[in-house]
């Protein structure tokens, strides 16, 4: 077996950092994405498992010019698609220590388990959310989070029922019943189905024609559940839905779990980080009544993937999921807070800390307040950009730093218009110069761009729209011809 030899390393991981550094200092010039041509694609899905090792500077040439040239586009300034932000460049470098370093962040005395509960604190102070010792865990993202939190909902509503659902299942119970509005993330339905509480337990409550949950509904379909003798326990709101960033009135739906008792859950995954704008932050009053919030530091904080987070009120309802160390056995150290290990699924843990202490600690929490302003300043002016032009129209109010907005097509009948629509992301994302993503609202198709960088100008904007009207020209001109 052939040894690589330390010089060796130091070497490469110079030639690593200029590969990386020259990769983002060049992000705005290049295309924002470009499809994988046919040859590159063969060479990455044919790769023949290798016999033979390679020296490291190899490998790197490879990376840079098998790898790099085809990204995905986020990290471009006009990369407006779905919810993947630009890495911050703190968050880069620290993910090469930490992989080198290389923990398992389960638990012990170790820099970054201690790290971990600093950043879990740091996350909650800048959503506003209370946080006690222990009372959160950094996980792969909020699907995961979402996991977590309901299976301690779950819990709670099994217990005070009278059941434990850990020993017992959930066989001989009568139905938890869960709600949450049609425009909640997939990943709510997933956990549900998940935890074994069935998605016909899933309400859906209706929402408002700007996307938030309507409480009136949602007070009657609890009553109607009671009084059909199931057990509701969970609702889930959104604190910035992935289609139109809104956010459902969450004090109002506190009000009605504090009524009820059930456990609200707050999805903030995309949009929590919202609250630190003044402009905006009102929309998230309640959110810090929450019984857990899920939210996604890799996403508008641009923590490099994979980093989610999840909050909860009481740290015992999380450890008590699923700890299965005996009271009588937990380790007393580090403040009797024992391993992260209990409180969630993951044995072995990646040092996801790391990266979002860096990127935290880079901006200070002054620096990413101002960048999540400056995202929501970008979506208000998109929005009065695109009702500036006759030919566009707003899908949805823009609440916080997302923008639905369509092409009228003139000219064209309604269901041209909509096939127009929705063939536009992918048209505008092959110019290379933007890209957007596509939605269906209303049952209307929709674009809908998602400003998250804050090296987006209002020059990009206009580039975005430019593209947009050019894309949707070439698509009526198409049908036009037949
Ligand atoms: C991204 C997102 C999720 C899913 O989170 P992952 O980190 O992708 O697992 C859930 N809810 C909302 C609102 C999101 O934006």
């Amino acid at each position: 077996m052939s040894e690589t030899p330390r010089e060796d390393f130091r070497a490469a991981a110079h030639t690593a950092a200029d590969l990386v550094a020259d990769y983002l200092g060049a992000v705005a010039d290049r295309p924002v994405w470009q499809p994988v041509d046919e040859a590159a694609r063969e060479r990455l899905l044919g790769a023949p498992l290798p016999a033979a090792g390679r020296p490291l500077e190899e490998l790197l040439a490879a990376v840079g010019e098998q790898v790099m040239p085809y990204p995905m586009g986020n990290g471009h300034p006009r990369f407006f698609g779905w919810v993947n932000s630009a890495p911050a460049p703190a968050g880069v470098l620290a993910t090469l220590a930490a992989s080198a370093m290389n923990p398992s962040s389960a638990g012990g005395d170790h820099a970054d388990v201690h790290l971990e509960r600093a950043v879990v604190r740091w996350i909650a102070e800048l959503v506003g959310f209370p946080h006690g010792p222990g009372a959160g865990i950094l996980t792969s993202g909020t699907s995961m989070a979402t996991v977590l939190c309901l299976a301690a909902a779950r819990g709670r509503a099994a217990r005070r029922a009278g059941w434990d659902v850990r020993e017992d299942g959930l066989a001989a119970m009568p139905p938890l019943v869960a709600y949450a509005t049609g425009e909640a993330h997939s990943c709510v339905r997933k956990a549900v189905e998940l935890l074994g509480l069935g998605s016909r337990n899933l309400r859906t409550v209706p929402a408002g024609p700007d996307g938030r949950m309507d409480v009136a509904a949602l007070r009657r379909a609890v009553a109607a559940d009671r009084a059909a003798g199931l057990v509701p326990f969970l609702v889930a709101a959104s604190a910035g839905t992935v289609n139109t960033g809104a956010v459902d009135p969450l004090d109002a739906v506190a009000d009605l779990c504090a009524e009820e008792e059930l456990w609200l859950h707050v999805d903030g995954a995309y949009g929590a980080f919202g609250v630190l704008d003044p402009e905006i932050a009102h929309r998230y009053a309640g959110m810090e009544r929450a019984d857990s919030l899920a939210l996604d530091p890799h996403k508008w904080l641009g923590v490099p993937v994979d980093c989610g987070c999840a909050l909860v009120r009481d740290a015992s309802e999380l450890r008590g999921t699923f700890s299965l160390v005996p009271p009588y056995l937990r380790d007393e150290e580090a403040g009797g807070l024992g391993w992260f290990s209990e409180y969630g699924m993951e044995q072995t843990r990646p040092f996801r800390s790391l990266k979002v202490w860096a990127t935290i600690a880079h901006r200070g929490r002054d620096g990413i307040a101002a960048d999540v302003a400056r995202c929501t300043a970008l979506a208000r002016r998109l929005g009065e950009l695109v009702e500036k032009d006759p030919e566009l129209e707003l899908a949805a109010p823009v609440e916080t730093s997302i923008v639905a907005f369509r092409h009228r097509v003139p000219g064209l009948p309604e269901e041209d218009a909509d096939a127009v629509n929705r063939a536009l992301p992918l048209a505008v994302q092959r110019r290379g110069r933007a890209f957007v993503t596509g939605t269906v609202l209303g049952g209307r198709e929709a674009l809908r761009a998602c400003l998250l960088n804050a090296a987006t100008t209002e020059e990009d904007l206009e580039v975005l729209l430019d593209e947009v009207r050019a894309a949707t020209a070439e698509l009526a001109a198409g049908l036009r011809r037949g």
